[in-house]
């Protein structure tokens, strides 16, 4: 019969020998194995005191962006809901009030926005969808949590912090937009 991988190997039938039986052999081998591994390097390191770098192009939680005076850059044209493969954000329009053009920068906005964490697949066409610069996926991931209704992130858990009032938290927030930006 065609073998499907080359890691098929051979089932030895035969009847153990002495030695087999004795099975101390076979014990010393597998701490001898065990032995080597104590010079070897650590594959696991003590997060979160410590990180492994992320890739480049890793895609972790989304931010919803603001601009250098604070106000919130989405206009709710729903360009990132239509482009969603996983149908995971959804949103409501509202339209900006006189007065609060510190608030928004567009006439529309998001009065609500939600992004269901448990059917985003981390793929990154909202951000590439958005023309406004209002949503981009972070190197930061999601929680865990124990109630389903917790991963409904809306924008109180999705919005960059205020540029003007929280400057080390916004720049935080930027992650590696801001080393980017710099450099
Ligand atoms: S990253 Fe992909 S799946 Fe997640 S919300 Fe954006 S478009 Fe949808
Ligand atoms: S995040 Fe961008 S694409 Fe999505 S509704 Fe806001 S402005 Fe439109």
């Amino acid at each position: 019969m065609q073998a499907l991988t080359n890691r098929a190997k051979a089932v030895d039938r035969s009847p153990m020998s002495f030695t087999e039986r004795l099975y101390l052999p076979a014990v010393f081998k597998g701490m001898f194995i065990t032995f080597t591994h104590i010079f070897k390097k650590r594959p696991t390191i003590n997060y979160p005191e410590k990180t492994r770098p992320f890739s480049p192009v890793f895609r972790g939680l989304h931010i919803l962006n603001r601009d250098a005076e604070g106000r919130e850059n989405c206009t709710a044209c729903g360009l990132c809901a239509v482009a969603c493969p996983a149908e995971a954000i959804t949103m409501e329009a509202a339209e900006r009030l006189p007065g609060e053009e510190n608030l928004y920068r567009e006439e529309k906005y998001a009065a609500k926005y939600e992004i269901n964490m448990l059917r985003c697949i981390f793929c990154g066409l909202c951000e590439e969808a958005c023309p406004k610069d209002a949503i981009y996926l972070s190197e930061t991931f999601a929680p865990s949590d124990y109630q389903r209704k917790q991963f409904i992130y809306g924008k109180k858990d999705l919005l960059i912090p205020h540029p003007v009032n929280e400057p080390d938290a916004y720049q935080q927030a930027l992650g590696n937009r801001a080393k980017k930006s710099n450099s």
